[in-house]
């Protein structure tokens, strides 16, 4: 799922996503749902650290993002983001927070666009900076101050984010020049219907909160931001691996051999520690 949203003036008059939440137990505790709002989160607060191996062995937790499907598939829906971008007439600077190892900025820097990141975690940062050729900030503390971007990305970010409206609302949008770009894994997906505790993309080891573009709308809303667009990814390449290891083939020559979709990336993050 991926939504566009633009900054919609002031922001002052915020209120949490919902003042009066009340929690009941899913998936057998596994995750809490709001009573009032239907926003799920991870019962136990996610406190994963994202270090070397998260970034380079395939496997429940990492992703290996030198693997050859990897390469494929990011540059398949990359390409595809930024030519959506670009023919909104919005090519020029581009800020990806939680760039992970690159790959996004390697792509966006090939077509022109200005560059720049952030990325919490010292590995991919540093291996991002020598694909770059451009030093990468820490935090968003980090980038220069009142700097703004022309479109700010957050690729399967937020849903790591211990307190995701201060981080929306105080520290992303002062970044964002027109557009702010937010990809997370769709809780409300025929995969997660379908797969309810065992979806892959649920992670709850990693994943703090579990949207529906309805509530990730709201969010952006009350975050100061107008949303503008909301698509779901169509995914062959994820789909086939997804279908065969349903089927428990062996992976062969042509089907990509992970079992692991590109997760979230290291991220800025306010409050609870990793996750
Ligand atoms: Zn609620």
């Amino acid at each position: 799922m991926t939504i566009t949203a633009l900054p919609s003036g002031s922001s002052s008059s915020w209120s949490p996503l919902c003042p009066h939440p009340g929690w009941e137990g899913v998936y057998g505790g596994l995750l809490s749902r709001c009573t009032s709002c239907g926003l799920h989160a991870t019962s136990a607060q996610p406190e994963f650290v994202y270090d070397e191996t998260y970034f380079t062995e395939d496997g429940t937790a990492g992703y290996n993002f030198e693997s050859e499907f990897a390469r494929a598939y990011d540059a398949a829906r990359f390409e595809s983001e930024l030519r959506r971008l670009e023919a909104r007439g919005l090519k020029g600077s581009v800020l990806d927070i939680g760039c992970a190892s690159g790959a996004f900025l390697v792509h966006a820097q090939a077509r022109g666009w200005e560059v720049a990141g952030v990325e919490v975690a010292d590995f991919a940062r540093e291996r991002t900076e020598s694909l770059l050729g451009v030093p990468l900030a820490r935090s968003l503390d980090g980038l220069p101050a009142g700097k703004c971007f022309d479109v700010v990305t957050l690729h399967h970010v937020l849903e790591h984010i211990h307190e995701p409206l201060p981080f929306l609302r105080d520290e992303v949008a002062p970044r964002v020049g027109r557009l702010l770009v937010v990809e997370v894994p769709n809780f409300s997906s025929l995969a997660s219907r379908v797969h309810g505790p065992r979806w892959r993309d649920l992670r709850p080891d990693q994943h703090v909160f579990h949207y529906t573009p309805a509530l990730l709308s709201r969010l952006l809303s009350l975050a100061g931001f107008r949303p503008v667009r909301v698509t779901t990814l169509w995914e062959p390449l994820w789909s086939l691996r997804t279908a065969l290891n349903s089927l428990r083939l062996p992976a062969g020559s042509r089907a990509p051999s992970q079992t692991r979709r590109p997760p979230a990336r290291g991220r800025p993050r306010r409050g609870l520690g990793p996750g």
